[in-house]
């Protein structure tokens, strides 16, 4: 596990805490919140805090304001769907460390809850500026970090502030920690890692750092076709990074080195064009014709990876195995979540997942609640399995 000070060692009673949350939340053409899973994940803290007597200002980004007040990226629209979610209401500071918040956070009674303007408004933020964090923790007397999906960037409301107070890991952040540390750092071995997704180039450091750690490596998605072309078959017109070939080959070697298999697809589903329902067929790695692409992996690959299933104990997944937002391209990646959702059930898999495709892509296989573990994080998530340190997670820990 990693050591870090999480919100039960905190002594909050009749004191401010500063919660960073993560309410950069989708919204629709309407402006309305979309999906309100990062408010929910809020609450347990909010209200462990208020329970235990806590004054609570939250502080969040929501978009790229790019240092400036731009009104249609105020918080103010969160004021009330969060008062529903926690039954009591929310006050809205109308700036972020200025003359508003420092009058209202004045004025909180314990159980109280306020909610600062985007941190975003001012670029003293994101450049971390050590005045605006000073600012920011001025305003109260502990720091509550409960953002997982934005602690891989050091800014003021989310690392810089921890210099000026102590810092504690809010319940939705140390359930990341917990279950991440739980399947990558002290896993239940034999370890599978699914990678897929668009491409290579996005994903070299976490493959890199996969392959040394990890028992088993199953690579799918358009970066799959990467490593096939590398190894010498020609892909047709799939999406595909000719340039990569010579890294395909290094992680190749690097997983042999260090003892990790490597599962490549040995068939895969092309079609001509890049279009749901487009005909298409199922066929061996050395059957693919110039003008056909490569959209998704065939059964017998899909067979293979559900015996590397059966055989971890801990199952990471990263990038869905085909273009999933495309019926029937989905199928295998659809096949495989739902495989993996019953080894939870029925052997005790450990399986966690994140990524935001990947999500999507488990929520329409209708497999996402029977992982273990979803991380809320895009960003963050991959920097974990990166191996990377992150800066707003290094604040909890332990010294
Ligand atoms: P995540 O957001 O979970 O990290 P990525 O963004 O890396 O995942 O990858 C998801 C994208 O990869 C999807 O849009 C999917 O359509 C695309 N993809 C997967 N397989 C292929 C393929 N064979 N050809 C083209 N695109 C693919
Ligand atoms: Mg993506």
């Amino acid at each position: 596990m990693v050591d870090f000070r999480r919100l039960e060692d905190a002594n909050p009673d009749g004191k401010t805490a500063l919660v960073r949350v993560d309410f950069n939340v989708p919204v629709n053409d309407t402006g309305s919140i979309s999906d309100d899973t990062r408010l929910r994940a809020a609450v347990p803290t909010i209200r462990a805090l208020q329970e235990a007597g806590a004054k609570v200002i939250l502080m969040s980004h929501f978009g790229r304001p790019k240092g400036k007040v731009e009104q249609s990226m105020s918080l103010g629209f969160l004021q009330m769907p969060l008062t529903e979610l926690l039954g009591s209401p929310v006050q809205f500071a109308k700036d972020c460390g200025g003359d508003d918040s420092k009058q209202k956070a004045a004025a909180l009674k314990s159980g109280e809850v306020l909610l600062l303007e985007n941190t975003r408004f001012q670029n003293e933020e994101t450049d971390n500026d050590a005045g605006f964090a000073r600012t920011l923790a001025d305003l109260g007397d502990m720091f509550i970090h409960d953002a997982f999906s934005a602690s891989h960037r050091a800014h003021a409301s989310s690392e810089g502030i921890a210099q000026f107070l102590p810092a504690y890991a809010g319940l939705s952040m140390a359930r990341e920690l917990d279950h991440l540390s739980q399947a990558l750092d002290h896993p239940k071995s034999p370890v599978l890692a699914v990678v897929g997704g668009a491409k290579v180039s996005t994903k070299i450091d976490l493959l890199q750092n996969l392959v040394t750690k990890l028992d088993m490596l199953a690579i799918g998605g358009g970066m799959a076709n990467t490593f096939l072309a590398a190894q010498g078959y020609d892909v047709g017109k799939s999406l595909c990074e000719h340039d990569l070939k010579p890294l395909a080959l290094k992680i190749m070697d690097a997983a042999k080195k260090a003892n990790c298999q490597i599962l490549l697809p040995t068939d895969v589903v092309v079609a001509k064009d890049f279009a749901a329902n487009a005909p298409h067929r199922v066929c061996g790695l050395d059957e693919v014709a110039d003008d056909e692409m490569i959209l998704d992996a065939g059964v017998q690959t899909v067979d293979q990876l559900a015996d590397a299933i059966d055989r971890a104990k801990t199952l990471i997944w990263n990038g869905p195995l085909g273009a999933f937002e495309m019926v029937p391209f989905d199928t295998a990646t659809v096949e495989a979540a739902q495989y993996a959702g019953r080894r939870v059930s029925e052997a005790g898999l450990i399986a966690v997942a994140g990524g935001g495709d990947t999500v999507a892509a488990l929520h329409h296989a209708g497999a996402a609640e029977k992982f273990t573990f979803i991380s809320t994080a895009g960003g963050a998530f991959l920097e974990w399995m990166e191996g990377k340190a992150l800066p707003g997670v290094e604040i909890l820990k332990k010294s």
